[in-house]
């Protein structure tokens, strides 16, 4: 018996029978895993055939690029997967001491942390989805309908609760109707579910829209031998400066290198020397200098990332009872802080403890209440990325008070954490959701920021090795 097994044999009363999760990725698979301790059994519809080994597919295509498993995200994949995060070890995936081994370039680099730890894991996003699957594969509540995608919610007779879902066969161009007591969307992105609301008669949500067009581009590459004190860096693009890039080691020995361009500087898409030129145009040389003579291992791919994207479903004045989303479906962030999954992760633990509190007869407003919970969710990563976004005066997208306070304190915190090292120690805590974004504003913290952000005080210098060596 599996863990996930163990799991489902020690679950609480069945809250229904059926529940249908649309869309089998990250999103998909987490919550799949959460319902199969409350129904007697889930079914993920997903467009793709899942890959029988760690390989991109289509329904993913930023899947080919780095993707950042922050530290709450890989504390609650393996809450919700015991055993996961040994499995990646296993499948080397590499560990990494993310204050100290993986320097960060905003303006400067930022400060080591000499003596302190915090332990990340680095691999490709194929490999984290394969063993995912695998885990709800063995599940024993839980059916793949692969090749298969949903068309449509239906309705009860009332017309105000979900019913199940229109699905159509992709190979057989069958169509039929799936019936499910809990419908959860994690279709991503491109989610047709506020047109669908539409057709049924309900209000589409509000939508928040913060637009700073950005190309991501990415090559892997054979882990090259050179002299260095860093096993990854993430060079960050600072107004107005346009061009950044990430270096991240991946399983087999290699390192995935992602290069971004902003507001149409976009890096090229194809080219061996094209790219690494590129590189050497970044506002530090090191990224250069890893790939330089480094031995490319993939062609480059390319991701056009347009805007950063909120559905609220919290605020709809009326949504159908039974139905709830989560994951890209509500929010589509900008990568650049690698919050995406980590963000899907914490709604799983969201709709576990909703689901948690409910009998079968409250079913009908889950939605509304998840809605909420995954709203609070979302609020602590997007007021930090679109303040980010809309430094940029190009960027498009509501600049309001707040927005311009965050600013202000964020150009702050970057200038002082340039030299103070517990200014990046609490901002990385942040970032990896370990602590909460209000702790950046306690007294004694805000004033350490202001100190060190003094005119006169630190200046952006140094390079990659020493800010690993520090
Ligand atoms: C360039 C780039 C880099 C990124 N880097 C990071 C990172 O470093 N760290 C991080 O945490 N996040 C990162 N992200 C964000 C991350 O990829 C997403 O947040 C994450 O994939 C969300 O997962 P999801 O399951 O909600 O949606 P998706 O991954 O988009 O999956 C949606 C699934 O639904 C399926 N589907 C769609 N429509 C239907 C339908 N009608 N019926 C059935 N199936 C359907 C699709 O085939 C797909 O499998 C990055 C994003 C980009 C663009």
């Amino acid at each position: 018996m599996s863990p996930s097994d163990v799991a489902v044999e020690q679950s609480r009363e069945h809250l229904g029978r059926h529940a249908l999760v649309i869309g089998g990725s990250v999103a998909g698979i987490l919550a799949a895993r959460v319902l199969a301790d409350s129904f007697s059994a889930v079914t993920v519809v997903e467009r793709d055939r899942l890959p029988s080994e760690a390989a991109n597919r289509k329904g993913v295509p930023q899947g080919r690029h780095v993707h950042t498993l922050l530290r709450r995200g890989s504390d609650a994949l393996e809450e919700l997967f015991p055993g996961l995060i040994g499995e990646l070890i296993d499948d080397t995936a590499v560990q990494v001491d993310l204050l100290n081994g993986l320097p960060l370039y905003i303006g400067g680099w930022q400060a080591a942390c000499p003596g302190r730890q915090l332990p990340g894991l680095f691999l490709s996003r194929a490999l984290l989805e394969w063993r995912l699957d695998e885990h709800i594969r063995s599940c024993a509540r839980v059916q793949l309908l692969e090749k298969t995608e949903v068309t449509g919610l239906l309705l009860t007779s009332q017309g105000k609760r979900v019913r199940g879902a229109s699905i159509r066969d992709l190979e057989s161009g069958t169509r039929e109707e799936l019936d499910a007591d809990l419908v959860v969307e994690t279709s991503g992105r491109g989610s047709r579910l506020p047109r669908w609301l539409e057709d049924l008669g309900f209000p589409a949500p509000p939508r928040s829209e913060v637009r700073l067009p950005t190309r991501y581009v990415t090559r892997t590459f054979k882990t090259a031998e050179c002299h260095r004190h860093w096993d990854g860096m993430l060079i960050f693009p600072r107004p107005p400066g346009r061009r950044g890039g990430a270096l991240f080691p991946i399983e087999r020995g290699e390192w995935m290198v992602t290069l971004i361009g902003l507001l149409g500087d976009d890096p090229p898409e194809s080219g061996d020397g094209a790219f690494v030129e590129f590189a050497k145009t970044l506002p530090t040389p090191e990224l250069y200098d890893a790939i330089a003579a480094a031995e490319p291992t993939s062609p480059i791919v390319a991701h056009d990332f347009p805007s950063n994207l909120r559905r609220h479903y919290e605020r709809c004045s009326t949504i159908p009872g039974g139905l709830a989303v989560m994951g890209d479906a509500v929010c589509s962030l900008n990568p650049r802080f690698g919050q995406g999954i980590t963000v899907a992760a914490l709604e799983a633990l969201e709709l576990r403890a909703a689901l948690g509190q409910m009998q079968a007869d409250d079913l009908p407003r889950l939605g509304a209440e998840f809605a909420r919970r995954v709203a609070k969710v979302i609020d602590l990563a997007w007021p930090g990325v679109v303040a980010a976004d809309l430094q940029y005066p190009e960027a498009k997208g509501d600049r309001s008070v707040s927005v311009r306070f965050m600013q202000w304190y964020q150009g702050r915190m970057v200038r002082s954490g340039l030299n103070d090292p517990r200014v990046r120690e609490r901002f990385l805590r942040v970032m990896n959701f370990l602590d909460p974004p209000s702790s950046l504003l306690r007294p004694s913290f805000a004033a350490r920021v202001l100190r060190g952000s003094m005119p006169g005080g630190p200046s952006p210098t140094g390079d990659a090795t020493s800010a690993g060596r520090q």
